[in-house]
């Protein structure tokens, strides 16, 4: 059985403190301990650490440990979980929840995936879930917060108050599906109102639940007084930060790291009335060598085998290596990207198909003679994404095409992967005028022809920073579209072989 090694400074400083005969403290120091997990969406983990069983293991253990002496233990999760997976592109992300349910998250905030399948599926899996849901930075039809969320929450134990608001990236508008009736406040007036808040109820010690980038975290918390503690996620650092005042901790994702930190809080006696003190002790726990819990183990076996059922299907294969390797698919054409691409011009007629290298998720190298399967396609495309087609400008095209190389250098998933056009860019030139060179058909782009496009339903949105094709006419929109996914599945049944490698559709010029 797991247990945590542990300097246990609480247990000293109690000790201590009985010892020396303090004088100054007030009442019995609160043993808190808070178990933190973020940007968790593979209930199996990956690499053999993680996910739901060892999650659950973990957090057994410190409540056992914690609970039976007398302390509190917090269960948090830093945002991230309904989405993309192979099993969310079927269930739409309510076995993460159902899990979730089981591990007994005490709180969580949403982060940006909740967002994937738009605001009302997220109400829905809010309304399954037995924990509370942060989200104190959003606004729906005018009102502050989401139905189904709060935006703040006190918790108290032993005259303890510990106070705990929500927040998530404002760059959530861009890179999912949040809707129209949805606002984005920042983080630094929500902080204000909301800490604010938590400090005039009482709270003793003030957390930001966030999902947000670490520098705007750090900011933050250096900024806001009122903060005392930042456990967060989105950018999946596996972090720990303490500046003998106030500390920030983000646990990697998947569970392959989760984060304890035992945290010794005491009311003294200070010059200007009683005060608040705590002196923390950080683990993040690797969980490669973490015994998964085995009634958990048995729900995400369940999950697996129902999956494999639906998706083990052979549907073809390929005669040459397949590479959707995050850092190929972000800054190249690759022969997938255009077998994808090639899919979405098929299915719908369409002049050209564009599609962001960020939308394929595998991370996977498959080598020649591999045959594919359903699930192979399902994991390379879990967004449940559908193709739109639209009718653009050649005008808006280059535009388009300019912002999908606009960011190569940072491997952003703008990236294009691209049908029935080739283009060069020279990345050494200036964002905004990189592309010097585009063919249609054969033909040089026109800005004045109206070309009909396929592109999937998020970047039709305007996602990506796909602002060229928001205002374009939508032919045929996401609600009557089929599902990308789907079109490749039909796309490699009637091919039966794969065989159109990389073949000069993206130039970069050195
Ligand atoms: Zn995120």
């Amino acid at each position: 059985m797991f247990r945590l090694k542990r300097i246990s400074a609480a247990a000293l400083l109690a000790v201590l403190a009985i010892v020396l005969g303090s004088v100054s403290a007030l009442a019995e120091p609160l043993k808190l301990t808070i178990v933190h997990v973020n940007d968790w969406d593979r209930l199996d983990g990956e690499r053999g650490a993680g996910g739901a069983a060892r999650i659950a293991t973990i957090v057994k253990d410190e409540r056992e440990r914690n609970d039976g002496e007398g302390g509190l233990t917090l269960v948090t999760f830093g945002g991230d979980m309904l989405s993309p997976s192979l099993l969310s592109g079927i269930d739409k992300g309510r076995h993460m929840i159902e899990l979730s349910n089981a591990i007994g998250f005490s709180v969580a905030v949403l982060g940006n995936h909740e967002f994937d399948f738009g605001p009302d599926i997220l109400m829905q899996r809010l309304s399954e879930a037995t924990f509370p849901w942060l989200a104190g930075n959003l606004e729906y039809k005018g009102k502050p917060g989401l139905p189904g969320t709060k935006r703040s929450v006190m918790i108290e134990k032993n005259g303890y108050k510990i106070g705990i608001f929500g927040m998530l990236t404002p760059a959530t508008r861009e890179i999912s599906s949040p809707g129209d009736d949805v606002v984005f406040r920042s983080f630094g007036e929500t902080a204000t109102e909301l800490a604010g808040q938590l400090k005039k109820d009482g709270a003793d010690i003030v957390i930001a639940l966030t999902h947000e980038d670490f520098r705007d975290d750090l900011a933050l918390l250096l900024k806001n007084s009122d903060i005392d503690m930042i456990f967060g996620g989105h950018d999946h650092l596996a972090i720990n930060w303490y500046d003998g005042r106030k500390m920030l901790m983000k646990a990697g994702s998947q569970g392959t790291f989760v984060g304890v930190v035992e945290i010794a809080v005491d009311r003294i006696k200070g010059r200007n009335g009683p005060r608040i003190v705590w002196s923390p002790s950080f683990n993040l726990v690797n969980t490669t060598d973490v015994e998964p819990d085995p009634e958990m183990q048995a729900k995400v076996q369940g999950y697996l085998d129902f999956l494999d059922k639906q998706l083990g299907t052979v549907i073809g294969e390929t005669s040459l290596e397949l590479d959707t390797r995050r850092a190929s698919v972000r800054t190249m054409e690759t022969a997938f990207g255009n077998l994808l691409a090639d899919a979405m011009r098929k299915a719908t007629g369409a002049d050209v198909a564009i599609t962001n290298g960020g939308g394929i998720r595998g991370d996977t190298l498959y080598p020649a003679n591999t045959e594919l399967t359903r699930k192979d396609v399902l994991t390379e495309l879990p967004f449940g994404n559908t193709t739109v087609v639209l009718e653009v400008s050649g005008s808006a095209l280059l535009a388009a095409l300019e912002n999908s190389v606009s960011g190569v250098e940072r491997a952003k998933g703008r990236f294009p992967q691209v049908s029935g056009l080739v283009f060069a860019y020279d990345p050494k030139k200036a964002v905004g005028g990189r592309i010097v060179d585009v063919k249609v058909a054969g033909k040089p782009l026109a800005p004045d022809t109206l070309y009909k496009l396929a592109t999937n339903d998020f970047m039709a949105r305007g996602g990506d920073g796909y602002s060229a094709f928001a205002s374009a006419k939508i032919l045929v929109n996401a609600k009557a579209a089929t599902l990308m996914a789907s079109q490749l599945i039909d796309h490699i049944v009637s091919i039966g072989k794969v065989s159109t490698g990389i073949e000069g559709r993206i130039a970069r010029i050195e």
